[in-house]
């Protein structure tokens, strides 16, 4: 009671749920897409994360934003990032439920023995018995466990992504596979900078935009000239700069720099074997619109120490290995944000009371809130769709699908997020855009959803690297057989799956790239929905994004959808 008035009406906020158990698009698209899969790692993950000690965290990691050192108090340069206990406190979370790298566990026991990998997973949130090496299908278990840690905190799964990505690439160079790989895929936590084989576990980073180009990496100046070799194979020495570096406290990046041979591919560690800092000197951190838990740096190097991965003047299409995984990530972690913000949204018009009934009984409402569920739905299909593809990497429709559906489920499901936030953040009207106490995760969400869009290849150039796949094979005949389980069951689904194989057979120009990208994922998204949602989501589905019956804003749908079933099944309770 304040002394004025009662404080009513206002929602409690979202806190202590399970975030698997309640999200019931997620669970049925990974029962069509891995029917055997244990999902209780998830359900102990999904309790995890919901808990009003992580959102805590979450929030304590945002407010206290990192901190550059770049000399101690006597002087010397050292090059450091400080972080709130809060952002450790998650990463311990996050590489204790293996997101950044259990999926290789596997390859790492098989082709070095146990090693640092058998160490026991520690951190609060390490599922029991997953997941594990022995999962079948360990790219779709991460990606579920990416998409719930995402709804808790994104920013931070940065260096996460990066780790998980970076693993594969590494390969290149056994003797450095030899030392990192165990570490990078061991369940420690250990944010001290010290010689890698000092570490219980490690996490890396990436560094290919310059000041001068981004998308056009081919315009990188940083030169590499050789410097002898050792047990860690060819060594250079680096001489430029990153304008872009994210999570700068990783122990080890990839690299991208001209050597003799044309731009190649560079392991640089932050610490060198003899325990030295290398000559990587943060410039400074960017002052980002979101994404502020994590820290993103400028940096330069003065002769700093690196190792030659694969081939001189194969860099691009090794990085890009890297960079096909974040892309992953960046799809799965703009679903998840969606889910969350959704969830938000569901939960604050269930409770808020307008005109004499809750929000949620409004009928225009319902369309909104409908609305943000088809998409919700259909974003978590395809993500989760797209992960299965990387667990099969030697079946050749798999590989298709998995470089086909990598740049069209970046491109599309990023481009829908900032609009979808917008929409989910009006639902709660003035509290939405308010930063303060737990509502205040919807402003986050709304601030952390473009990035997923712009780094790691924005938008243009994700429709443009569509059509790059469409040079790697049968693409046509592929996507025919992707959506041939769909036939037959709605018109609209139907004329877009006879049209599409044609498109893509006839190549589309780069004008026209955009729209191929977004037409591909609706027909892929709308076959998904055939199969792991019910009928009312498939429809209204079809009926708006294939058929027309829609607008131009979310909660256009026709009023013949269903929206009770589509809304009760979205509900996070
Ligand atoms: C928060 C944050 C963190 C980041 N962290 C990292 C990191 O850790 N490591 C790293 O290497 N990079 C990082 N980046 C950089 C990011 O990957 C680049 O910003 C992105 O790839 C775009 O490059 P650019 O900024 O140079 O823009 P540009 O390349 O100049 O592109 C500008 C626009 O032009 C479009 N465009 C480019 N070429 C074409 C074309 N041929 N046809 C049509 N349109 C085109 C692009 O789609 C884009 O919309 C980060 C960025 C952000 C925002």
């Amino acid at each position: 009671m304040h002394a004025t008035h009662e404080v009513t009406n206002q929602p409690t906020p979202l806190v202590d749920y399970n975030l698997f158990e309640t999200n019931r698009p997620l669970r049925d698209a990974l029962k069509l897409n891995v029917p055997q899969l244990d999902t209780a790692p998830l359900t102990a993950l999904g309790a995890a994360v919901g808990t009003a000690t992580m959102q805590t965290h979450a929030r304590l990691a945002n407010v206290h934003t990192p901190q550059l050192h770049s000399h101690d108090r006597q002087g010397r340069r050292i090059d450091q990032v400080e972080f709130h206990p809060s952002y450790h406190a998650l990463m311990t979370a996050a590489v204790g439920a293996g997101l950044h790298g259990t999926p290789w566990a596997e390859h790492v026991a098989t082709t070095l023995g146990t090693g640092v990998s058998s160490l026991p997973p520690e951190g609060a949130l390490a599922p029991r018995g997953g997941p594990s090496a022995l999962t079948p299908s360990p790219h779709v278990l991460r990606a579920a466990g990416f998409m719930l840690f995402t709804e808790l905190e994104p920013s931070m799964l940065c260096p996460i992504s990066m780790s998980y990505a970076a693993t594969p690439a590494l390969r290149r160079n056994a003797a450095l596979y030899a030392d990192w790989g165990p570490r990078l895929t061991s369940r420690q936590y250990d944010p001290v900078l010290k010689p890698v084989l000092q570490k219980a576990g490690v996490t890396m980073g990436m560094g290919m935009t310059e000041k001068q180009g981004g998308s056009d990496v081919r315009a990188n100046t940083t030169q590499a000239v050789a410097d002898g070799n050792d047990a860690w194979g060819a060594r250079y020495r680096l001489t430029g700069h990153k304008w872009f570096f994210s999570a700068p406290m990783c122990d080890a990046f990839l690299v991208l720099a001209q050597a003799p041979a044309g731009l190649s591919c560079f392991f640089l560690p932050r610490v060198l074997p003899d325990g030295t800092l290398n000559a990587l000197y943060i410039q400074r951190l960017k002052d980002k619109l979101g994404n502020k838990a994590n820290a993103s740096s400028e940096v330069e190097f003065v002769q700093a120490t690196a190792w030659l991965l694969g081939e001189e003047g194969r860099g691009v299409p090794q990085i890009l290995e890297m960079g096909t995984m974040t892309r992953l990530d960046c799809a799965l972690g703009s679903s998840g944000l969606m889910r969350q913000a959704l969830a938000l949204a569901l939960n604050h018009t269930r409770q808020r009371l307008a005109f004499g009934k809750p929000l949620i009984e409004q009928e225009l409402m319902r369309n909104v809130l409908a609305d943000l569920a088809l998409e919700s739905e259909a974003a978590t299909a395809l993500s989760i769709r797209l992960a299965r593809a990387f667990d099969r990497p030697g079946d050749a429709h798999e590989q298709l699908m998995a470089r086909l559906l990598t740049p069209v489920a970046k491109f599309w499901i990023c481009k829908r997020g900032a609009g979808f936030a917008q929409e989910a953040m009006e639902c709660l009207g003035g509290n939405g855009y308010v930063e303060e106490g737990g509502e205040g995760v919807m402003a986050r969400i709304y601030r952390e959803m473009p990035v997923n869009s712009i780094w790691e290849g924005a938008g243009n150039i994700m429709a443009l690297d569509l059509l790059r796949a469409l040079r790697k094979g049968d693409v046509a005949s592929a996507l025919a057989q992707e959506l041939a389980p769909a036939l037959g069951q709605h018109a609209a689904l139907d004329r877009l799956a006879r049209s599409l194989p044609q498109r893509v057979e006839a190549m589309a120009t780069e004008t026209e790239a955009r729209r191929l990208a977004q037409d591909v994922a609706l027909a892929v998204q709308a076959a998904l929905l055939a199969r792991s949602a019910p009928p009312a989501v498939f429809a209204a589905f079809c009926a708006s994004r294939l058929g027309g019956d829609w607008g131009q804003t979310f909660g256009s749908l026709g009023s013949g959808t269903d929206f009770q079933a589509i809304l009760e099944r979205a509900l996070p309770q």
